[in-house]
């Protein structure tokens, strides 16, 4: 995937009323109005008061004879005006996009892809990184989370453990199969978890060294 994502940092102003053009889904092309806009999105003037909107009505009412108006509308990456004819003042307001949502999401889809290709390499670079990313990251793929799992084990880092006790897993069957990578851990590392506080001490303790408590 290699949308342009642009339009997620660009800010325009409409030149008619200098207020700011809101982000919005371009509307679904219909056959036979050609290619559409070809963008995804549309940069589009929403202020009932703008005077493009306002002086619309009696230009169509005149020209076309029909109760309709304009909006003021640039694509992302140019700055070539363009007007959306509108039947009511509602009109694309529904369609605003959230951009912040958008950028967290996009910000996320990187971070996952980044760690599924950290992994091809974090055991020869005894990177426990992308591994952790993928386990704690709850939107990322099933696929790429399992083979973390096995990351997992093959890093045999007991510095997983402490993130991983602290994360709240969704899909109890997938936190089953990180805790029996955890015990595998623990065992290969000559280590256990205390079973009265949890911190993690030597298999062959008969006495646990953090809560002082008998095992
Ligand atoms: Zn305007
Ligand atoms: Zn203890």
């Amino acid at each position: 995937m290699s949308y342009n994502l642009s339009f997620l940092d660009e800010e325009k102003i409409c030149p008619k009323c200098q207020g700011k053009l809101s982000c919005c889904e371009a509307p679904p092309i219909h056959v036979g109005d050609g290619l559409g806009w070809g963008s995804e999105v549309l940069f589009i003037c929403l202020n009932d008061a703008c005077p493009t909107f306002l002086n619309g009505w009696d230009q169509i009412e005149k020209r076309y004879g029909h109760h309709a108006s304009y909006r003021y509308m640039e694509l992302p990456g140019s700055k070539e005006g363009n007007f959306m004819m509108v039947g009511n003042s509602d009109a694309f307001k529904g369609c605003v996009i959230d951009r912040e949502i958008l950028k967290a999401q996009n910000e996320r889809f990187v971070r996952e892809k980044a760690a599924v290709e950290g992994m091809k390499t974090c055991v020869a670079e005894k990177n426990l990184a992308p591994v952790m990313t993928l386990l704690l990251d709850e939107a990322a793929t099933t696929d790429a989370r399992k083979s973390a799992v096995t990351y997992l084990i093959k890093l045999n880092d007991t510095a997983c453990i402490d993130p991983l006790r602290n994360h709240k897993f969704r899909d109890t069957a997938f936190e089953h199969e990180v805790n029996l990578a955890i015990q595998a851990i623990l065992k290969a590392n000559f280590k256990q978890e205390c079973p009265h506080c949890l911190e993690i001490i030597k298999a062959q303790a008969k006495k646990c060294l953090h809560c002082k408590e008998n095992l």
